[in-house]
């Protein structure tokens, strides 16, 4: 460490001319063009006339980023000077999206910056067109983090959050014969302008070897003797706050291999293998897991795990805090929020760290950690909670085990203090499960290491207190706590929806995005039939620049007048994709019998988005029928048009941006009790949809906050499902008991979908009649029940208006800021640095 420099010297922190002026050179149309040819010329190294797409987007990007750059670097500085405590964000996932519009929004470029593009005679849209968004996440677990880091760049909050740079990000989907194909997403290919690697501050990490104690002046302390390393890359994001001057750092790390690993490249005769060890290193960060909800046991999962944690507890204790911090005083400077149990074993890690570096105190160190550490649960589906086998842990992590091992004893001294030596309470409670396989049980260790363990919507938070980890709520009363999630406004409602913004500021004036809810000021507008005009124009137009956005793309074809009815999410049995098909089929059905006149039946577009986990062979074939019945369904004269299923491959941030502001109809039918939160129903809503859903998530607050005369509630609540599972389901009965749903699948089973071939949706059919773990069935009567419902609304087009702005009017609580103020008050402590 060097000295610091003297307060007269430019290099000290506080010294004015340590920084850039925050005027920067782009605050002007001139100044931009200026600096974006100046950026063409010096950073591309090519003039105008000769550049190509990616050299005006890179350009262009590079100017926006160098206008946010001083402010960035007089945050880094301020955070310094100040040493208040910050969040550090540990998320295996970020589904960031694009970043041009974002940035050019949150500096307040956007006008600027067009116009400068009109002056060079560029198309802006070209530009945007250029930006692939980095996927690297795979759905809301990945996107919530990137509506947090969001919103506490926008509060001020100091933040740093920290995950891995995946080479690949959640995979391209494309269909092929109406199945998914996975197409590698090489989103780096082009380079990206909003990264800056920082080789210089790479990370040793370990992996491997054994322990061994040694004697430390009288005192036996252990050490781990690893067995190989690889280097941990970070690679800086500035994550900008809206027009408030405030950058803070989403911090990525990137695998790389050791000097020692390219010494064997040329001391080692063996070039191949060399090189193949290389590769072993690098696979570290290649790619991202494409699972959702279920965690996949792999061996490369772990290491991703470990060394993006272990890197960022590092960064943070090393390359954050000053040399000379006082480490007891830790759970004043940081709290680290796990995001799911993927960052878990930072748990044991910062307890080597504090034991066998810092040389602390176990109980000192254990008392730091504990106060370290907050523990976010995503799931309430047993099989997505993570575990780790202890044989694979221990060979690859060994002194982590047995930080593990006496973390868990403790703990169970403490349980058989509190209950006597009841056996099977403590079986229940060990972090070491027994069966099938020995193995550490992810989120217990996270529960008892976290000062707080919170859910993400209410019914979740209650669930998993009183049903998942009732043991652990009785033994630590307190401990559990309620943040119900949110999505970020600047994103999902100014972005995605400038014509809706437009309208709310015209009535309700601006600071609405930055108090989202002050949105209820546009309740007295939904009695205004001009106000109710403006915005059924508006979501015509989104309905048309989606059927632009759907025809360039995808060369599908939205019809005028139809209700748009979407249903767009991670495709998994739990959340019912085979619910919303039952209704298609069931409509079809009914009109291809002549039951009912095609012209009878309400125009209705359905659009699904959606990507299967790789490995997933029912949500694949879900995939498959989806399209299957699309096609029948959209080529049968009978039809008479009226009745439309569009899907659009490859699901993304990028199209959810599009999708979400021209739909009429919001699908949220997961079975009760299974949906921890959802957020994709928090961006219909804010959007003016109106929803179709189940007492699941966080729809039970969406639906207590727009009234039920706004919300089409169906389904069986979840007392209900357990009250079934109690009698014993059984599916066929519902089968035989309801003539709509006999019809339905038995033209699925008929082969009318594939072509007369009965086997290839055979297994769907017989899964929904003799298994059905989502209970599909059971809930299809109310479904179409409810779609009945929302046809007859949709016909008073006026009052399903007044609904929708009611939705707008009365969601502004899911503003990912007001997730922000709830997890500062109740978990971090963290106020906003002003
Ligand atoms: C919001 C979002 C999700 C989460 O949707 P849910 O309906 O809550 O599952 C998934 N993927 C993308 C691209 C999103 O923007």
């Amino acid at each position: 460490m060097t000295a610091p420099a003297p307060a007269h010297h430019p290099l000290n922190a506080t010294h004015p001319l340590a920084l850039a002026p925050v005027t920067g050179p782009a605050s002007s149309v001139d100044g931009f063009v200026r600096q974006f040819l100046r950026n063409l010329n010096y950073e591309r190294g090519v003039p105008l006339s000769a550049s190509t797409p990616n050299d005006r987007y890179f350009a262009f990007a590079m100017t926006v980023r160098d206008y946010l750059m001083a402010r960035w670097l007089e945050d880094l500085r301020r955070q310094r000077v100040v040493q208040a405590k910050g969040v550090c964000y540990l998320s295996a996932e970020y589904l960031l999206g694009r970043q041009l519009d974002n940035n050019l929004l949150a500096s307040g470029l956007t006008e600027i910056a067009t116009e400068a593009m009109v002056a060079c005679g560029i198309d802006i849209e070209e530009l945007r067109a250029q930006e692939v968004e980095p996927g690297l996440g795979n759905g809301g677990l990945g996107r919530l983090a990137a509506c947090f880091i969001d919103s506490l760049a926008t509060m001020g909050v100091p933040n740093i959050g920290y995950g891995i740079r995946y080479e690949y990000g959640i995979f391209r989907q494309t269909f092929v014969d109406g199945q998914q194909v996975e197409q590698p997403d090489a989103w780096l290919t082009l380079g990206s302008p909003w990264e800056f690697p920082h080789p210089e501050a790479a990370r040793r990490i370990s992996f491997g070897g054994h322990t061994e104690t040694y004697d430390d002046a009288g005192v036996t302390r252990s050490r781990w003797v690893p067995g190989w390393d690889v280097l941990a890359v970070p690679y800086n994001y500035m994550v900008p706050g809206y027009l408030n001057g405030r950058v803070n750092t989403l911090r990525l790390w990137s695998a790389k291999a050791t000097d020692s690993f390219d010494l064997r490249v040329f001391n080692s005769g063996d070039y191949e293998e060399a090189v193949r060890a290389q590769t072993f290193a690098e696979n570290i960060s290649k790619v991202l897991y494409p699972e959702d909800s279920t965690p996949q046991g792999k061996e490369l999962r772990l290491q991703q795990q470990y060394f993006f944690v272990a890197a960022s507890i590092g960064d943070f204790l090393e390359h954050t805090l000053p040399a000379d911090f006082d480490i007891h005083k830790l759970p004043d400077r940081v709290i680290f929020q796990l995001n799911d149990t993927h960052p878990v074993i930072g748990v044991p890690e910062l307890m080597r760290v504090l034991v066998d570096e810092r040389k602390l105190e176990w109980d000192a160190a254990w008392a730091i950690t504990q106060q370290c550490f907050a523990y976010t649960c995503h799931t309430l589906l047993p099989e997505a909670l993570e575990v780790w086998s202890v044989d694979l842990l221990g060979r690859l992590l060994p002194r982590h085990l047995e930080i593990i091992y006496r973390i868990n004893e403790e703990f169970l001294e403490a349980v058989r203090e509190r209950y006597g030596d009841d056996e099977m309470r403590i079986r229940n409670m060990s972090i070491i499960g027994e069966f099938p396989e020995r193995s550490v049980r992810m989120a217990y260790l996270a529960t008892v290491a976290g000062a707080k363990v919170n859910g993400v919507a209410e019914l979740h938070s209650q669930l998993l207190r009183d049903k998942v980890l009732p043991d652990f709520n009785d033994f630590f009363p307190g401990k559990f706590t309620n943040v119900t999630n949110g999505i970020t406004p600047r994103r999902f409602v100014r972005l995605a929806n400038p014509g809706l913004s437009g309208l709310i500021t015209e009535a309700i004036g601006t600071g609405w995005l930055t108090d989202l809810e002050r949105l209820r000021e546009l309740e007295a507008y939904a009695e205004d039939p001009q106000f109710r005009q403006a915005f059924a124009e508006v979501k015509a137009a989104n309905k048309r620049r989606l059927g632009d956005v759907l025809r360039a793309r995808d060369g599908l074809e939205i019809s005028d007048g139809h209700m748009l009815d979407v249903m767009v999410k991670r495709l998994h049995e739990y959340k019912r994709q085979m619910l919303k098909l039952l209704h298609v089929v069931t409509q079809y059905g009914s009109i291809v019998s002549g039951r009912v006149a095609a012209s009878d039946v309400l125009p209705r577009t359905v659009i699904f988005g959606a990507k299967a986990a790789p490995g997933y062979a029912m949500a694949k074939r879900i995939i498959h029928l989806i399209n299957a019945v699309g096609e029948v369904v959209n080529t049968d004269p009978r039809v008479e048009g009226r009745l439309k299923v569009l899907f659009p491959p490859n699901y993304n941030v990028t199209l959810a941006e599009r999708l979400i502001p021209a739909a009429d109809l919001s699908e949220q039918i997961s079975l009760a009790g299974k949906e921890a939160s959802g957020t994709g129903n928090m961006k219909f809503a804010l959007n003016g949809a109106l929803t179709i859903g189940t007492d699941d998530g966080a729809n039970v607050e969406i639906r207590q906050l727009v009234g039920d005369d706004n919300f089409f509630l169906f389904g069986m609540s979840e007392p209900e499902v357990e009250a079934l599972w109690a009698r014993g389901y059984k599916p066929a009965d519902f089968y035989q008991g309801d003539e709509n749903l006999r019809r339905a699948m038995d033209l699925i089973a008929s082969g009318a979908f594939s072509g007369g071939d009965r086997s290839v949706f055979e297994p769907i059919v017989s899964n929904l009649l003799y298994d059905d773990r989502f209970m599909v069935l059971a809930d299809y009567s109310s479904y179409v029940a409810a779609q009945e419902r929302v046809d007859a609304a949709y016909v008073d087009q006026d009052a399903w208006t007044r609904s929708a702005i009611l939705n707008v009017a009365r969601s502004g609580f899911f503003s990912s800021d007001r997730s922000m103020r709830d997890y500062i008050e109740r978990i971090w402590h963290t106020p906003p640095l002003l």
